[in-house]
């Protein structure tokens, strides 16, 4: 939340007003609130024109500012809020398919610009419509929510991990070989399965078949070769008997 003079040395508010809303982008949204001396109906249009959300004319009431940098404030954490929901997945709380693809787009840019590597993990839990058929869709929900705990938390800083469908994950991990990428995969392989998920009375192993691809591999190192890529690798783990690699 800006509150901003408009009467400054050098670059006065308006056009200061106008830089942030240029510059707006992934950072979210900045609330202005102009605060100034000019009085004159023409400088209050100018100054919302350029993208200020208020206006507040001095001299000012104490009260009154507090009142509106409230409304501010709420306006900011219901941005928050929106952005909360339109990234994340509601059931896992990972990143939605959207926010994941995202991600995955502008690592592929940094890559290509710093000329290193982005691999990629498709994950399927393995016979997934037979936990909900035999425990119920409230069980497969929890068993999704587990998974989900379960490989975040062999993340590293640098990773970035979504829900790709309805029990797909993906993980993007940016900088690492496919020999790593592979040590990667085992991990969250055997952190999946090695303890099973309770849920009420009953004990659930889930296994997933992983597919990797980098953008090394990849002719043209595009998002949606990369896919094409991990998905005819999780393909073949599943023909070749599911649980594996
Ligand atoms: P495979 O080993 O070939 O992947 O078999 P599968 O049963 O996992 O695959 P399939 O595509 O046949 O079924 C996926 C199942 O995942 C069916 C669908 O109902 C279930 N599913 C998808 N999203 C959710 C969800 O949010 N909650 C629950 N409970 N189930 C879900
Ligand atoms: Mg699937
Ligand atoms: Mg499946």
């Amino acid at each position: 939340l800006i509150l901003l003079d408009v009467m400054l040395p050098g670059l006065d508010g308006i056009e200061v007003c106008r830089l942030v809303r240029q510059k707006q982008s992934t950072q979210g949204y900045v609330y202005i609130v102009i605060l100034t001396g000019k009085q004159r109906k023409e400088d209050v249009v100018q100054g919302l024109e350029a993208g200020a959300d208020d206006f507040l004319i001095k001299p000012f009431d104490h009260q009154e500012l507090r009142m509106r940098l409230r409304v501010g404030q709420c306006i900011l954490a219901l941005q928050d809020q929106l952005k909360q929901m339109a990234y994340h997945d509601s059931l896992t709380g990972l990143l939605n398919r959207l926010a994941i693809m995202d991600i995955l787009q502008k690592e592929l840019s940094r890559a290509r610009r710093e000329d290193c590597s982005v691999s990629v993990v498709m994950c399927d839990l393995d016979y997934f419509k037979k936990v909900n058929d035999t425990y119920g869709h409230l069980c497969g929900d929890a068993v999704l929510v587990e998974a989900a705990r379960r490989l975040k938390s062999e993340m590293r800083l640098y990773d970035s991990l979504g829900r790709y469908g309805g029990e797909e994950f993906l993980m993007i991990a940016p900088g690492i070989d496919r020999v790593e990428t592979l040590r990667l995969a085992r991990r969250l392989q055997s952190r999946l399965s090695e303890t099973p998920i309770p849920y009420m009375e009953h004990q659930i192993t889930v296994t997933m078949s992983m597919g990797i691809a980098d953008n090394r591999c990849c002719e043209f190192g595009d998002i949606d070769s990369l896919i094409r890529l991990a998905d005819e690798a999780l393909y073949c783990a599943k023909i070749e008997g599911r649980n594996r690699i």
